[in-house]
């Protein structure tokens, strides 16, 4: 364990802020603040219901947040605490404190997103075009 008691404490901390913070906001009933149009037109139910869909999405990403975070609760009292899940690397102290839900170091965090993207979005390669011959003698330029 490359971490100090110090530094294991504070970043159990900061699990502990953010759970508390999801959790306050996943509290809040989710159309705070927001009273939807009741007699509009069409665009206006239509934008009322994108808000409740954005709503709605950002709802789920908070709770799988909060579910790492409590694995990341649980985690931070084993042994192999702090080492990337992908490499083996230490991820590092400051990455944990700020990310403590992190199981990856920053290097193979960002390949798996470069391979995420890539999956989903996966960008044909053209292959080269073949520089054609005009053999027929449409061209009379010359
Ligand atoms: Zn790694």
């Amino acid at each position: 364990m490359y971490l100090t008691p110090e530094q294991l404490a504070e970043i159990k901390q900061s699990i502990e802020n953010q759970r508390q913070e999801i959790l306050k906001k996943l509290n809040e009933p989710a159309d705070e603040g927001y009273e939807p149009e009741v007699r509009g037109d069409e665009a206006d139910i239509a934008n009322s219901e994108g808000i409740a869909m954005t709503m709605e999405r950002l709802r789920s990403r908070d709770v799988r947040l909060l579910k790492k975070l409590d694995e990341a609760a649980r985690w931070v009292d084993s042994e192999d605490f702090g080492y990337c899940e992908s490499c083996g690397e230490e991820i590092g102290f400051k990455r944990l404190l700020a990310r403590p839900a992190a199981r990856q170091c920053i290097e193979c965090k960002q390949n798996e997103e470069q391979r995420e993207r890539g999956y989903y979005h996966p960008r044909p390669r053209k292959p080269a075009k073949p520089i054609q011959r005009d053999d027929d003698d449409e061209g009379e330029l010359d």
